[in-house]
């Protein structure tokens, strides 16, 4: 198996669509670049009253199309190149969808399972703060990602209003509803994957009752995808954590997951009617309809592609599948469900919830239940009518329908000065 990075693999992909487009060099040059990405170092006072220092960084690959969009991870393998690569997915994922965004995405190298709520809290303070020279609602708006949540949404729009004299809320998405969040956020992710999951089956004629369904990761992704999926009737049989991972053949309940994941921590030690223990490499090799990664990147790889026996991969995470796995499940003719598309729910309802904050005007569920679903439909059939016309898998699909809204954007901007 060759080993690549996320920045590698974002790199592939976009070099596979560029070479079907008709695109002059100079533009080509000009999508490769990512436009800015700040490093800082985070002193915090800790509990027991020694100071470290934290690295984070915060991206922004390409603002021709609007200002910078994206989450912020907190986890120990974060990196400057990591950061870069999620950043360009941000770029295509609005694209894709038709957000008036460029993408960002930021990270904090840290473990948030080790620290305490104050540690945790000093820590995003001091991190806003440290890049809030190029943040704004027009310049970049940061939202949840990886192990961060409403709660860290609330700190990062406290500081930022304080740190401004100002009571401005569209800097920041993904926060808790009460504090101008938007109705709908903490599921959209969810939402939309599910919303593609159905539009494929229905491609693909395959009846969803019949379904079968396994889902790595259980966080807030992978845990509503389970709930939505099994209440449309798809039969869950396994899931996972970064502990371990469950498997059922006559399917699993999701809100009792859910339960017991929240009293010990962890899916794995969930034993109800014979589910049995399943380790993370052996659940994406699982015999099932759909395959939802919903953890982290390059997961289905060179080594297990040819052992993964799904008829559809809904990819959930950002960056799920590397391009030399891709090969395999072409030719396997697995049907992909690329992330800038599959994940795309989460940043638009980010960019409904921006709407309402400029505008001061809250919208109800079922309304941004309706646009997201209108939204996601629209670019699901965009990109599959992409891929029948070019006669290209999924995922070249979308970055060809993408990177064309940016390359026009770019060329109407021109160049400053
Ligand atoms: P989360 O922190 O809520 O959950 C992550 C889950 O992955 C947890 O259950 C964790 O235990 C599990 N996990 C971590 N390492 C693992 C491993 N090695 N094997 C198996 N499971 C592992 O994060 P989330 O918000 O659900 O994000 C999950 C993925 O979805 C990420 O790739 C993220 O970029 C992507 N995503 C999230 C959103 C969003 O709005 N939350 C939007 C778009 C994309």
């Amino acid at each position: 198996m060759k080993q690549v990075s996320a920045l590698d693999v974002a790199n592939l992909q976009l070099e596979k669509a560029l070479e079907r487009m008709d695109l002059d060099e100079n533009t080509k040059n000009q999508l490769r670049k990512t436009e800015k990405v700040l490093t800082v170092s985070i002193p915090v006072k800790m509990d027991n009253g020694q100071v470290n220092v934290f690295t984070g960084f915060r991206a922004q690959y390409n603002t021709a199309r609007g200002p910078a969009k994206g989450g912020v991870r907190y986890h120990p393998q974060v990196c400057f190149d990591e950061v870069k690569a999620l950043a360009a997915w941000m770029t295509w994922k609005c694209a894709v969808v038709d957000l008036p965004y460029g993408g960002g995405k930021g990270g904090i190298i840290c473990n948030p399972k080790e620290l305490s709520e104050g540690e945790l809290e000093r820590l995003s303070r001091r991190f806003i703060y440290e890049i809030s020279s190029i943040i704004g609602p027009n310049k970049d708006i940061p939202a949840p990602d990886v192990y961060t949540n409403p709660k860290v949404m609330g700190w990062y729009i406290d500081t930022y209003n304080m740190l401004n004299g100002e009571a401005a809320f569209a800097c920041i998405t993904g926060k808790p509803v009460d504090l101008w969040g938007s109705k709908g956020r903490v599921e959209a992710t969810a939402s939309g994957v599910v919303q593609t999951v159905l539009l494929s089956l229905n491609y693909l004629d395959i009846i969803a009752e019949d379904a079968t369904v396994v889902i790595q990761g259980f966080g807030n992704a992978g845990s509503y995808i389970a709930k939505f999926l099994h209440d449309k009737g798809l039969r869950i049989i396994g899931v996972s954590d970064s502990k371990g991972g469950v498997y059922n053949s006559n399917g699993l309940d999701p809100i009792a997951l859910n339960q017991h994941k929240k009293e010990t921590g962890t899916v794995n030690t969930y034993k109800r009617n014979g589910t049995e223990k399943i380790t993370n490499d052996d659940l994406l090799k699982l015999e099932c309809d759909i395959l939802v990664p919903a953890a982290l990147e390059e997961v289905i790889n060179g080594s297990n592609a040819k052992d993964v026996k799904a008829k559809i991969i809904a990819e959930a995470a950002n960056g799920p599948t590397t391009p030399e796995a891709d090969e395999i499940l072409k030719e396997k003719g697995i049907f992909v469900i690329p992330d800038i598309l599959a994940n795309a729910g989460g940043v638009v309802v980010s960019y409904f919830e921006w709407v309402q904050n400029l505008n001061g005007y809250f919208w109800s569920e079922e309304k941004v239940h309706l646009r997201l679903k209108a939204r996601m439909e629209k670019a699901f059939n965009e990109v599959l009518h992409i891929a029948q016309k070019e006669e290209t898998d999924n995922r070249t699909a979308a970055y060809i329908c993408a990177v064309n809204k940016v390359a026009q954007a770019m060329k109407f901007r021109g160049i400053w000065p």
